[in-house]
């Protein structure tokens, strides 16, 4: 064991990716620091990568898939897996400690996202032996089958927001459908990912089934996207990054699914049970201290009820404290410097442009003063079109606005770029129905919220949300193509 600061991490964690079930070094020997969200302090290092690293990567992946790992019968597959998700049962304590560490979160949130990714391995696991194709109907003298087969090497680009959990959803699911896998890890948070790839290591997976290549965006995740033995890519990220890592995929015609943002709304109607909806809305934003694709983060109430619903909120993000991960706090650190700095400039321009600040949460004396620390916001009367109801904040962030009629409740909620989630809360079924019929997202939550559950929910986008689905068996399906078999008899 290596010990940064208190951490149990695997000796090799530290500056090495992980490529055909070894520990190496970077080609070029450069590493990166990593730093601490809840001090802004260094505490460890990851190793930089670029297109040499990543390319063995590949060649290890190809040589997995073309040999072992791909002549595994699909249940043996499952096995491995299931041993898989057992292990990271076993050790997830440990992998919560290094997760709350790495990225701020506060222990509580690392100890379910650790939980939820072994149940994705669980999930996907039980499903290896279960991917069927179809004999379809044609003419009396052709036997015609479309068979499921896997893409063969998969790249997958994580985000820092919930790495373990998008690693669980999109690597256990490609894995599952047969394909080897290299993956790159947010810069932000590498270290529970490849404790979590060591595991895939020592519960049995052949070399060169799972690699993982840590590094920055630009270098080692360009080089990634860029390479033409990735036969298919899952990105999870920004819609920018997204159209970048499109863009250089295209040059090798690989299929990329995307996982992008969101701006979700919340839709509250008078007649809805309005305490059982307040705390629900006030976890969906501030939830991983509001860096959540899927947050929560406009909220659109019926006129009537919109000063009592704005009071019962204002309540509960005046006792929200922010301070370190690992001390557990209901809000942790925003994950860095640059996260931190975005935030406060957009949450500036409410106060430049007069906007209602209806209630602020506070970030405790004890935390440290490096840290990057925002308390929840909860913002009124925002304008549709203004910038704070349009864009991603990624920071515990709320935008309340009114709306008088259903049909305005529809109009606002589409009326952002984005498509990835939606609540409503009525207890109108025809109502429920209707909003969840009009709106335009991947997922409708009516009378609850939370995209994070449900493993067996598929999950993605609309509009610049992304397109694709992961989780569920849409998500398993994702990761596999259709050949079809044509034969001729008599
Ligand atoms: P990001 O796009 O900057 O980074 C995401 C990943 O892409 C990281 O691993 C990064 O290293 C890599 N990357 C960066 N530049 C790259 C390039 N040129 N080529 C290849 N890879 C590159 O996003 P972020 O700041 O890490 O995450 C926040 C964003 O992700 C938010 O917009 C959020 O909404 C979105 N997100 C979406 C989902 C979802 O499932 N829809 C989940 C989590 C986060």
């Amino acid at each position: 064991m290596n010990q940064a600061g208190d951490l149990p991490l695997t000796a090799q964690t530290l500056a090495c990716h992980f490529i055909g079930n070894e520990w190496v070094r970077s080609a070029d020997g450069r590493t990166l620091p990593v730093i601490d969200p809840a001090t802004g302090e260094i505490f460890a290092e990851i190793a930089r990568g670029g297109p040499q690293d990543l390319d063995a990567a590949v060649q290890a992946a190809r040589a997995a898939f073309e040999g072992e790992w791909g002549a595994l019968a699909p249940a043996d597959r499952g096995r491995l897996l299931m041993r898989l998700s057992q292990l990271i049962t076993v050790e997830a304590e440990r992998l919560a400690r290094i997760e709350s560490r790495d990225v701020g979160k506060p222990l509580a949130q690392s100890r379910r996202d650790i939980a939820a990714t072994a149940r994705y391995f669980e999930f996907y696991a039980g499903a290896c032996d279960k991917i069927v194709g179809e004999v379809l109907p044609y003419s009396s003298n052709y036997t015609v089958m479309a068979m499921r087969v896997p893409f063969g090497v998969t790249g997958h680009i994580v985000p820092w927001n919930y790495p373990s959990q998008i690693f669980g959803r999109s690597v256990g699911a490609a894995l599952a459908a047969g394909n080897a896998c290299v993956l790159k890890p947010p810069e932000d948070a590498s270290l529970a990912l490849l404790e979590i790839a060591h595991l895939a290591a020592e519960a049995g997976l052949p070399k060169g089934a799972l690699n993982v290549v840590t590094g920055l965006g630009s270098e080692a995740g360009a080089a990634l996207s860029a390479h033409p033995g990735i036969d298919h890519i899952s990105f999870t990220g920004s819609p920018v990054t997204g159209t970048a890592v499109t863009q250089s995929a295209a040059e090798h015609h690989c299929p990329v699914t995307l996982e992008l943002g969101g701006k979700s709304p919340q839709i509250v109607f008078a007649d809805a049970d309005i305490d059982a909806a307040v705390p629900v809305i006030v976890n969906a934003i501030v939830q991983n201290a509001g860096q959540t694709c899927s947050a929560g983060s406009r909220l659109l109430v019926e006129r009537v009820a919109y000063e009592i619903v704005l009071a019962k909120l204002a309540e509960k993000f005046k006792a929200l404290e922010c301070g370190p991960g690992d001390k557990d706090f209901p809000v942790g650190p925003l994950v860095n410097a640059r996260q931190h700095a975005r935030v406060s400039a957009m949450v500036g321009r409410a106060e430049t442009d007069g906007l209602r600040c209806v209630a602020r949460g506070t970030v405790s004396p004890n935390a440290p003063k490096g840290g990057y620390y925002f308390p929840p916001t909860l913002l009124a009367d925002v304008p549709p079109l203004h910038p704070l109801a349009q864009d991603e904040i990624f920071g515990p962030v709320l935008v309340a606005m009114p709306f008088d009629s259903e049909a305005e409740a529809i109009a606002l909620a589409n009326a952002t770029a984005y498509g990835l989630v939606a609540g409503v809360w009525t207890r109108d079924g025809g109502r429920q129905l209707r909003m969840a019929r009009a709106i335009r997202a991947g997922q409708v939550f009516v009378n609850d919220y939370g995209a994070g559950g449900g493993v067996e929910l598929p999950f993605g986008g609309m509009k610049k949300s992304g397109h694709g689905r992961e989780k569920g068996i849409a998500g398993l399906l994702s990761f596999t193509t259709i050949k079809t078999v044509a034969i001729k008899h008599n």
